[in-house]
């Protein structure tokens, strides 16, 4: 699961094909359960995320 900022989904995006070979779900971060433990900061940056891959 990766963590991204509006500025970087499509690179988060593009990292989690190269590493996972699927295509990932990708969630707002205000819609994940409160039982997954959340990324603090975006992939490419150290902004808060704003959207789950996964
Ligand atoms: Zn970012």
């Amino acid at each position: 699961m990766y963590g991204a900022c509006r500025e970087h989904v499509e690179q988060v995006i593009e990292q989690f094909l190269f590493e996972y070979a699927r295509a990932p779900e990708l969630l707002m971060l205000s819609q994940a359960g409160r039982e997954e433990t959340l990324p603090a900061a975006c992939l490419f940056c150290s902004q808060p995320p704003v959207y789950l891959v996964k």
